[in-house]
């Protein structure tokens, strides 16, 4: 069995919906297809959750009623046939009365928006099979309710996935094409949740993972992994290969490919990844595998939205159980810490979730001098940093001569080098590597 997901833009118009159903019937086996909402479908209904939260009424149900003609032209277009039309059009009103049932509800809780968010990818399976079913195919729609679930830490419950994906495989011998929602799944409580935006990447490894498939595909609008990031720099090229450590790198710095944790259940199970373009579905795209890594840099990603923290204290390091104190208060408020650098007096980290940043502070400041830098970004290198690959960092430094460096991490892992710099910066930054470091 082959896993392959398809991305928001993928399924984002009905000539798009049917571009994938091509793509899926060429693609030999059995195959589990993991669907993304249509593209602006999430931000939609985010939108409409927050209208229903502020007690907006009027405005949350005129966003419901255009969704509404939206999907129905997409089921007119998408189907030929008068019976599925209608059918579909039912299933369209069914999912957005169950939205409507949330307006103007007595207290708006939390769990609203994860009720209404999750109806995009119900949508767009449905759409999908309605469509696959028309052509012949033999095709089952399985809810991700029935076996996407996860823990009080919010972790997915891999022996649950596993055990009750198989059974839903192994029940149905007749099945050429699974198709699946991407993004949603029960929580601990048993209600509707998600694995965060962009999850759909992530739903897709974790099925991988749990039937032992031969390959994961992840269907975009891009044709891979590129170099660098192609939003900011011209002349990137697309990677043919790259290793999980190096693809793990990258998407959690900043590669918007590939959702960040997406690549944790595919790299434990060894499950090669293949970056697609549903647009251009002969472009070799990236493999993502167990390989071995060439010496030196082999691609960039930047993240925004990062804050430096530095605590300064005489005598950090000789004071054994500094760092713990430190760390201790990152713990006490779920705040994970991105990147580390240290002196005998000081120690710098970085973040990215603000949310508890005040209390962070006042408690960090029982412990050291604290000061606090905003709207920085991380830029990643990615590649071989061992020790085959001397020399290797002489051309980032050296591309960067002009560009303030506020933070440098190198020696973590083999296969990373992070900078933090201004956000202001990183568009030169990016730019001056992509030509020192790959003469381009
Ligand atoms: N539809 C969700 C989002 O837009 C999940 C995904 O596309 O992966 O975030
Ligand atoms: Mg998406």
């Amino acid at each position: 069995m082959k896993v392959l997901k398809f991305g928001g833009t993928s399924v984002g118009s009905p000539s798009s919906i049917k571009e994938v159903a091509n793509i899926v019937r060429n693609i030999e086996g059995k195959k589990t297809v993991v669907l993304s909402a249509m593209s602006g479908t999430t931000n939609a209904l985010h939108e409409v959750a927050d209208y229903i939260i502020n007690y907006k009424e009027e405005e949350a149900n005129q966003l419901i009623d255009d969704l509404i003609a939206k999907y129905v032209d997409v089921a007119h277009e998408l189907l030929n046939e008068k019976e599925n039309q209608e059918a579909a059009i039912a299933l369209i009103s069914d999912r957005f009365e169950y939205i409507r049932e949330h307006v103007g509800i007595e207290i708006p809780s939390s769990q609203i928006e994860k009720n209404i968010v999750a109806q995009g990818e119900v949508l767009s399976t449905n759409l999908f099979i309605f469509h696959l079913k028309e052509e012949g195919a033999k095709a089952t729609l399985v809810s991700a309710f029935d076996f996407m679930a996860i823990d009080e830490a919010n972790e997915p419950v891999i022996s649950k996935i596993t055990e009750a994906y198989g059974e839903i495989v192994a029940a149905n011998t007749n099945t050429e094409i699974f198709v699946t929602q991407g993004y949603i799944c029960l929580s601990h409580r048993g209600k509707i949740d998600n694995l965060k935006r962009g999850g759909s990447d992530y739903s897709a490894s974790l099925i991988g993972a749990a039937i032992k498939a031969e390959e994961i595909q992840i269907w975009t609008d891009i044709d891979g992994m590129h170099n660098n990031d192609p939003r900011f720099v011209e002349n990137t090229f697309s990677l043919k290969e790259l290793s999980f450590d190096e693809a793990a790198e990258l998407a959690y710095f900043g590669a918007k490919i590939l959702h960040p944790q997406s690549v944790i259940p595919a790299r434990k199970a060894n499950v090669p990844v293949m970056l697609k373009n549903t647009f251009e579905p002969n472009a070799a795209g990236t493999i993502i595998k167990n390989c071995d890594v060439p010496a030196g840099v082999r691609a960039i990603a930047a993240k925004d939205g990062i804050t430096a923290i530095k605590i300064k204290s005489y005598r950090m390091l000789m004071a054994y159980g500094f760092l713990k104190g430190v760390f201790q208060v990152f713990e006490n408020y779920k705040t994970s810490i991105d990147m580390i650098t240290t002196s005998e007096v000081a120690v710098s980290l970085t973040i990215d979730d603000t949310t508890h940043l005040n209390e962070i502070v006042k408690e960090l400041e029982e412990i050291g001098s604290v000061e606090v830098d905003t709207d920085l970004s991380i830029i990643c290198l990615a590649g071989n940093f061992t020790e085959e690959s001397k020399g290797a960092s002489s051309p980032i430094f050296n591309s960067l001569t002009n560009i303030p460096i506020r933070m440098i991490s190198y020696g973590g892992s083999n296969y990373n080098v992070s900078l933090v710099i201004n956000t202001e910066n990183k568009k030169e930054a990016l730019v001056a590597l992509n030509k020192g470091v790959f003469g381009r």
